[in-house]
């Protein structure tokens, strides 16, 4: 049996995979199969994680991160969670390819997914002219008319990104004003090729094999009109990844993970939470990192704590010694 299984490979993983291992707990971190290294493996150039002046591209990162962790002995592997049993003294972690894991702690750090429209089409033209990863897919759509959609950080950065390929980005928003940094909103109001609609929602996707246009609605006067575009690029949040976890943990009304106040503690005893998976309102790669070491230092204590109590209780050592 293991001390601790950490899910998820993003800064939040990671970086409880550092601590871990350097406190001898041997961490093992499931990384996903195909999204492994999380959100910042679909960024570019990341300019405000500190201790990089100069700015560093996510991957690059991203990569550093899995390097630190595996300096101490982490060990980390390339599959999927499919199933997992957190309830009673030793959890169990079901993956996709590589078996099943015991351990006496587990720390959840899965992150969010992309959000979608929830449009009939977006479904069917996905991969076909409507993406969610402008470093991904912005070189497919080189001297075409694009749009994306939403009004925060994201959709700024994919939208000033995605001018260096396409002839002309319009920025399609909800409402007249933007969420996004000030920096960043500054950025994309520079750009020649960028053009805003405010107060626009799309409501239809059309195209036979690929995109071709969308209709927008007005959310003053609910008006429709269409708008023809060569591609859709939808960056409109993300939504906490917990469907592996329902019925076991509590969630809160965001959907994240309920942790106990400033912890990284769940509702069931050793299971830790942290990252963008607890976080409604941050979500950043360094407030992650920071809720990463909270788990890995949570999770530490509770280890302890079971050991002392395993030394105080015969039959307790004894069941953990038949674990190991
Ligand atoms: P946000 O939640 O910040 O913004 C989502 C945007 O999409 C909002 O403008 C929202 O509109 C809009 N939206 C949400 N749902 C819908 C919908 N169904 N239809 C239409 N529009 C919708 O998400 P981001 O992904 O932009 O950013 C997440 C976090 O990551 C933030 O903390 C951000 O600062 C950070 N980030 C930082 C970057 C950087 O510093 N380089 C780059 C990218 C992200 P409304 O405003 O009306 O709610």
């Amino acid at each position: 049996m293991r001390n601790v299984i950490i899910i998820g490979s993003g800064p939040a993983g990671y970086t409880a995979a550092i601590y871990a291992a350097r406190a001898n707990l041997n961490p093992l971190l499931l990384a996903s199969s195909v999204e492994a290294g999380g959100e910042l493996m679909n960024t570019t150039e990341v300019e405000n994680y500190p201790g990089f002046p100069e700015g560093i591209q996510g991957p690059e990162l991203m990569t550093k991160f899995q390097e630190q962790a595996e300096r101490f002995g982490t060990e980390v592997i390339l599959d999927d969670v499919t199933e997992v049993s957190l309830e009673g003294e030793v959890k169990t972690v079901k993956t996709g390819y590589s078996g099943d894991f015991e351990a006496a702690s587990v720390i959840v750090a899965t992150g969010s997914a992309y959000r979608k429209l929830g449009l009939a089409d977006e479904e069917r033209l996905s991969g076909r002219g409507i993406s969610w990863c402008a470093t991904c897919d912005g070189f497919f759509f080189k001297q075409k008319t694009i749009a994306v959609v939403g009004g925060g950080d994201s959709a700024m950065e994919e939208a000033t990104f995605l001018t260096r390929f396409a002839s002309k980005v319009y920025v399609i928003h909800r409402k007249d004003t933007l969420r996004a940094s000030k920096i960043m909103q500054d950025r994309a109001f520079a750009n020649d090729k960028i053009e805003f609609i405010w107060n626009s929602e799309v409501v239809g996707i059309s195209g036979e094999n690929a995109v071709d246009g969308v209709t927008l609605k007005s959310t003053v006067d609910g008006t429709e009109s269409h708008l023809e575009l060569g591609g859709l690029f939808v960056a409109i949040g993300n939504d906490p990844r917990t469907h592996l976890f329902h019925g076991q943990l509590e969630l809160t009304k965001d959907g994240t993970i309920a942790v106990d106040g400033r912890s990284s503690r769940t509702n069931l005893p050793g299971v830790f939470a942290a990252g963008d998976v607890i976080d409604p309102t941050y979500r950043q790669a360094v407030t992650a990192a920071a809720s990463g070491t909270v788990a890995a230092l949570d999770a530490e204590h509770f280890l302890a704590s079971l050991e002392q109590e395993a030394n105080h209780n015969p039959e307790i050592a004894a069941a953990v010694a038949a674990s190991v």
